[in-house]
This record gives structure tokens, C-alpha cells and sequence, in this order.
């Protein structure tokens, strides 16, 4: 029978992170697939495991991924891990589990540190529906073109970049979707340094413009306006309230963001949601 592929998260900054679980599945596997097998040996020594370690990273998926699924297919059971936080979230992994997938080998997701969600949670912008965009391109053309497609959308938007390219970004984010829009910048998330800075695109692309940043940074980007500008109904609300609320939000919540976009009064639209 084979055995199974752990994907385990590792802290983003912050040791404490680790979970239980994730320390108990580095004790049991047999073997622990790693992004960089010396930062997971740090790792390793702080939970005192002594564990056989083999290196699975961008450059050698193919080969490596061989290796791992045919020791698996032979029974023994695996840790994927990287350097930090979620494996195969813009991080090895994605094709490790298709494979396994492809050869009915059982992957267990252990759920853990991921520096999106981490973000997401408080940036202050709506939560309910995001988009994960992972790296833009590297290519300044392409990265534009690939904003371009993105200028409609109108859920809250993740991506993640490096610090010497967010300058860069910044500026390609602001001409994109206009200087007012907002954004939060999450740096250093769990680490000493943890920093939301919540401005909007233009003041962001101004400021580290003078003051290259440091630090790891997830950017989280409000989403278009809804509709554009127009005079609304309250019936108009209401049929906006009536799709927030089967997106899952509460009726208050939904009540307030509906009122916000479509420029209403929120205590009439909420009189007139609980009428009909
Ligand atoms: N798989 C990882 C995860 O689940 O979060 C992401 C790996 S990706 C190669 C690294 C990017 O994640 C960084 O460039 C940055 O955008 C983001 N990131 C990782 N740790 C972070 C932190 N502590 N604070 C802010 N962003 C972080």
C-alpha cells in the first residue's frame, strides 16, 4: 500500500507557529521533502527531531518528484515542507501533488501559517471574496498586461513581492487601478517588525519611492467600485443586499456594504431589508 505525502506549513517569522500537529507529522514520516533542506534542519533542531531530509525546490521538481513518489509508491510516507509557510502556495509542491494525485497516492493537507490568508484577515479590506494573484511577472510588459486584465475585478485582490520590486509595483498597481484606491501593506507578518500599513496606492508608490522598503511584504489591494457611479434605489439595494446575503454575509454586514457602494442611506436600506 502507499504511503502518504504530508504537505506541512512552517512558521512565516514566528517559531511559535509551528503547530502540534505539524511537529507530530515531521516525528512520524519516514522522510521530509524540503525547499532548502538547511533551513528546515534549523527547524528541525528547535522541535529536537532528528529526521532523513532530501531536497525537493523549483529547479529539480521533475527529477526529485520521481524520487519521492516512487518512495511512497513503495510504502515509506513524506513531509513536503519549504522555507516558510503553506507548500505549493507560490512555493514547490503543486506538481508533487498532481503527481501523487495522478498515481492514487493519498496527499494530507495540514492546515497552518500562509502569509495570504494571514494578510487578508488584517488588511481591513472586505474579506468575503479575494482573489490570489500570487507574483506578478518579473517582465514589466507582461506585469502590465497582466494588471490590465485585473482592472474590472472586483473582489479584494492578494499578491505577494519581493521588496526590491515594490517600488516598481507600486507604481505599475497605482497607473493600473488609480492612485486612490486601497491598499494595505502587510510586512513582516508575525515576525518583530510586523507592520499593516493602510493607505491608498498613490501615497504607497509616493512613499517608497524616497524609501526603498525592507522586509517581506504581501500586498492586499481593494477591489473595483461595484457598479459605477449612478443614482441608486432602494430597490437597487435591496437586490444587492439579497446577493451579499447569499455570498453568506450577516444582514447587517451586508446591509452596510451595500449601502456603502451604492451610496445609500444604511439605516433606510436596513429598515427596507428587514420589511422585505
Ligand atoms: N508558501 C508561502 C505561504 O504560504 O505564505 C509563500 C511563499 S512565497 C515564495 C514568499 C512570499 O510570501 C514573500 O515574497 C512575501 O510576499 C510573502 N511572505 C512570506 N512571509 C511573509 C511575512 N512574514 N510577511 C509578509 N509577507 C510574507
Amino acid at each position: 500500500m502507499a504511503g502518504t505525502l504530508y504537505l506541512v506549513p512552517t512558521p512565516i517569522g514566528n517559531l511559535g507557529d509551528i503547530s502540534r500537529r505539524a511537529a507530530e507529522t515531521f516525528a512520524r514520516v519516514d522522510f521530509i521533502a524540503a525547499e532548502d533542506t538547511r533551513v528546515t534542519l534549523k527547524l528541525l533542531n528547535h522541535l529536537e527531531l532528528k529526521k532523513p531530509l532530501m531536497s525537493y525546490y523549483r529547479h529539480n521538481t521533475g527529477e526529485a518528484g520521481q524520487q519521492v513518489l516512487s518512495r511512497l509508491l513503495s510504502g515509506e510516507s513524506c513531509a513536503l515542507c519549504t522555507d516558510a509557510g503553506t507548500p505549493a502556495i507560490s512555493d514547490p509542491g503543486e506538481d508533487l501533488v498532481a503527481l501523487c494525485a495522478a498515481n492514487d497516492v493519498p496527499v494530507v493537507s495540514i492546515p497552518g501559517p500562509c502569509a495570504l490568508v494571514t494578510a487578508l484577515a488584517v488588511s481591513g479590506l472586505p474579506t468575503a471574496r479575494f482573489v490570489f494573484e500570487g507574483f506578478l511577472p518579473m517582465n514589466r510588459k507582461n506585469r502590465r498586461a497582466r494588471l490590465e486584465t485585473l482592472a474590472g475585478e472586483e473582489r479584494t485582490m492578494l499578491f505577494y513581492e519581493a521588496p526590491h520590486k515594490l517600488t516598481a509595483t507600486l507604481s505599475d498597481l497605482s497607473a493600473a487601478f488609480g492612485a486612490e484606491r486601497r491598499v494595505s501593506l502587510c510586512r513582516e507578518l508575525t515576525k518583530l517588525h510586523e507592520e499593516v500599513i493602510r493607505t491608498t496606492l498613490g501615497q504607497a508608490a509616493e512613499r517608497y519611492k524616497a524609501e526603498p522598503p525592507r522586509g517581506e511584504f504581501v500586498l492586499v489591494v481593494e477591489g473595483a467600485p461595484f457598479w459605477a457611479e449612478e443614482d441608486f434605489t432602494l430597490e437597487d439595494g435591496l437586490e444587492r443586499v439579497h446577493i451579499l446575503l447569499e455570498q453568506g454575509l450577516s444582514r447587517k454586514d451586508a446591509v452596510r456594504q451595500a449601502a456603502k457602494e451604492l451610496g445609500l442611506s444604511r439605516n433606510e436600506l436596513y429598515a427596507a431589508a428587514l420589511e422585505g
